[in-house]
């Protein structure tokens, strides 16, 4: 249930010391959708918690123990305060991202599915540009598949792994810095990007300047308005220190249209990963289930086993109109 506690402080349990600290590392944000500044807290933070631009890669498994609240105007549910946006970018660059790339063969399949989905809408392909394309499956996945594809990515590391190891053309960078021509791509994705990025709305205006007219957007998110999420409440997944934006339907597809969009398609998003990254997931919720799992998992030498899930993500497709 959402509580309606003043905004002024952020944690009830921090000293003066830990507050100057915190406001050196922390900022107030309003709504990225509405820009409202007027919310209602949905979480509060956890005591002795410390926001870090360590905890900010591909596969951030932290869990998140910030402020989360919602915008009274607009409905959206957002962490605030929160890390300083270049301490975030800062975080990302550089990131080094071992535990992501480990995954390679389940990501490729999500992502193959991926691109299959994008040509039941654009069968004659085109030029695509995958943003935070960390190692690069998801270019890799389209570019077999003969599409001119294209990645950009924060993490020098992650952008490198994609070039030397897989092949494709990966931009160290954000869609920002990257500056591609106006009306170049006929399709740019956002995949688990977001949800993470200082300001969603600048992202979703600046893949609309490169988008050719009538291009698509691909955007996939954890669904905060899913049964699972509302289930599972505080210790719902995908509430991680990595996601500072937690869209529902409703609030993904107001940001598309707000910036030029006609939202079209909805679906569940189905992922593939090893049971092995499943289970070392568990780790945090539950550690005494983690050991069980794990001890079951690598007797049985099922670590590499594929697993079709959903977790309560959800993809949404656009036209640019
Ligand atoms: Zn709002």
């Amino acid at each position: 249930m959402p509580s309606k506690k003043p905004a002024s402080k952020i944690s009830k349990h921090s000293n003066a010391s830990a507050k100057r600290a915190a406001s050196d590392v922390l900022e107030h944000v309003n709504c990225n959708l509405c820009g409202a500044d007027d919310y209602a807290v949905v979480y509060d933070a956890l005591s002795g918690h410390v926001a870090r631009e360590e905890s900010f890669s591909a596969s951030g498994n932290e869990v998140l123990t910030d402020r989360v609240v919602r915008c009274k105007r607009c409905g959206f549910v957002y962490v605030n305060p929160r890390l300083k946006a270049e301490r975030i970018v800062k975080g990302y660059a550089s990131a080094e991202d071992e535990t992501y790339v480990s995954q390679s063969a389940g990501r490729m399949a999500t992502f193959v599915s991926g691109v299959k989905l994008i040509e039941t809408f654009l069968p004659q392909k085109g030029k695509l540009l995958d943003v935070g394309c960390a190692a690069g499956f998801f270019v890799k996945a389209a570019k077999e598949r003969g599409w001119q594809a294209h990645g950009v990515e924060p993490s020098h590391w992650l952008a490198k792994y994609g070039r030397e190891k897989l092949g494709v053309d990966s931009r160290q960078g954000t869609l920002h810095t990257a500056k591609y021509a106006a009306n170049s791509f006929d399709v740019v994705t956002f995949w688990d990007v977001l949800e993470h990025v200082p300001d969603p709305t600048a992202d979703v205006k600046e893949a609309y300047r490169i988008l050719k007219p009538g291009g698509l957007l691909v955007v996939n998110y954890p669904n905060f308005g899913s049964k699972l999420a509302r289930l599972a409440g505080r210790k719902w997944w995908f509430l991680l220190s990595v996601h500072l934006w937690y869209f529902t339907p409703k609030t993904i597809r107001l940001m598309l249209e707000r910036n030029g969009f006609q939202p079209f398609f909805e679906k569940r998003h189905w992922q593939k990963l090893n049971l092995g990254y499943l289970v070392f997931r568990l780790q945090p919720y539950s550690p005494a289930l983690y050991k069980i799992m794990n001890t079951i998992v690598s007797a049985l030498r099922l670590q590499n086993q594929q697993i079709k899930y959903y977790a309560s993500q959800s993809v949404v497709v656009a036209r640019k109109k």
